[in-house]
């Protein structure tokens, strides 16, 4: 079946037990009820159907589509996964056995204005390593892939060509970064909105401590990368930085992304990549349909400049580009897989009362 899709898909492999950051760790798998029934029906061995009954596990209110779930071992990992890293379950009783969400991950194959698309999230370490490893421009092409889309989108017409309008705008480099999210706001939200430069970048600077300072604690996915950034730039612990304090986090913040990112252009290319990805994955500006309108566009430049402000304040770890690709790929699974798009728009709102061309700084960070 033909697909839209980014250039690297028809390439894409898992790395299975290369990989550093398996997605059979660390976060929550649900099962739909139709998936536990087959495999705890399907012909495996005595001992293995023990293990079975250990590893998946009836959810406390069981619905359809959220029955049972994948139960974890003391380091997060699926207790059906192998020393080896590669998923027992698979090499036990076949790959067609496999629930939807390990099968397809991180693929998304959806249909939508009678266009298939097949988007891959940035929280796969693979895809984070593809989208790292080239500078060129990431370019949707037409991609032969065996499967049928999985979910349907219903979106007008209209609403989709604002979809791929977003991505020719992010994807035209006649323009640097800062400019493009500047024309998304005026050409596809009428956002013309400008504020003093100081006050909206001691805004913008207080916004991602506190952004970052909140996951700390409340993510699992992500919150020991978000407790080093804060502590590495020294406002741990701060609720509310006062204006000298966030001039102060500014400028190291410019000094240590400055040493991290050396090279402003090879930056903005790769910044682009994952940019377009993130936006491709999610149909900016209309997630999964919705008609998020200007918020959506806070929201991107409020992650934008959160994955730019927790890489350079981890920069302690990061010692080449495969570090940095295990730092980007934890970060997509927090952004991608869980609500934190909808919360960096809340805080951007909360934030921005004094300065509602914030946006504008968070895009130049
Ligand atoms: S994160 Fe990506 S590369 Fe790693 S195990 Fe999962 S699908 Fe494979």
């Amino acid at each position: 079946m033909k697909y839209l899709a980014a250039d690297y898909t028809s390439d894409f492999a898992c790395k299975c037990g290369a990989c550093r950051r398996n997605c059979c760790s660390g976060w929550p798998v649900t099962i739909s009820g139709e998936e536990y029934e087959r495999i705890m029906a399907a012909p495996a061995s005595p001992e293995y159907r023990e293990k079975l009954k250990e590893a998946l596990r009836l959810n406390f209110a069981p619905e359809d589509r959220r029955y049972a779930h994948v139960v974890h071992d003391r380091q997060g990992r699926c207790l059906l996964q192998r020393e080896d890293g590669l998923c027992g379950l698979q090499i036990e009783l076949g790959e067609a056995i496999l629930p939807a969400v390990c099968r397809l991950y991180p693929r998304n194959r959806r249909s939508v204005c009678g266009v298939n698309e097949c988007a891959l999230s940035f929280g796969c370490e693979a895809v984070t390593e593809r989208l790292l490893a080239s500078a060129e421009p990431l370019r949707l092409t037409e991609t032969e892939i065996g499967e049928a889309p999985l979910f349907p989108i219903d979106m007008p017409e209209e609403k989709y060509a604002r979809c791929r309008r977003a991505l020719e705008i992010m994807g035209d480099r006649s323009t640097d970064l800062a400019r493009r999210f500047e024309r998304l706001g005026e050409e596809l939200f009428g956002c013309r909105e400008t504020s003093p430069e100081e006050q909206a970048l001691e805004d913008a600077m207080r916004l991602l401590h506190r952004l970052t300072s909140d996951c700390c604690g409340k993510t699992k996915v992500a919150g020991k990368l978000c407790s080093e950034a804060v502590s590495f730039f020294g406002f741990a612990g701060k609720e509310k930085l006062s204006g000298a304090e966030a001039a102060e986090l500014c400028a190291r913040y410019r000094e240590t992304a400055g040493r991290l990112f050396p090279e402003k252009a090879r930056l903005e290319a790769l910044a682009e990549r994952f940019l377009v990805n993130h936006m491709f994955y999610n149909s900016f500006p209309h997630v999964g349909g919705t008609d998020d309108g200007e918020r959506a566009l806070y929201g991107l430049c409020t992650v934008y400049a959160f994955v730019k402000f927790v890489l350079a304040g981890n920069v302690r770890r990061i010692g080449g580009m495969e570090d940095a690709a295990g730092v980007l790929s934890e970060l997509g699974r927090l952004i991608e897989h869980s609500d934190f798009k909808y919360k960096a728009a809340q805080f951007y709102r909360k934030q921005s009362d004094h300065s509602p061309g914030c946006w504008r700084q968070l895009a130049m960070l």
